[in-house]
């Protein structure tokens, strides 16, 4: 996991990114703390927050 700063898409200020690897494919969470918006993306492309958890789920699920 590791932590990088963005400009937020909603208010432009800066936004935390935290880069998750849920096998093999990057997840990120963008998470603003002025504007309080979180989004995030899977494989560099922007998806739901239930898709989000989807994945998570789903993948560490086959994990053992
Ligand atoms: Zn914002």
């Amino acid at each position: 996991m590791s932590h990088t700063t963005e400009r937020c898409a909603t208010c432009g200020q800066e936004a935390v990114a935290i880069a998750m690897h849920v096998d093999g494919t990057d997840l990120v969470m963008r998470s603003c703390d002025n504007c309080d918006t979180r989004t995030w993306a899977l494989g560099g492309a922007p998806i739901e927050l239930d898709t989000a958890l989807d994945e998570v789920g789903l993948r560490a699920g086959r994990r053992r």
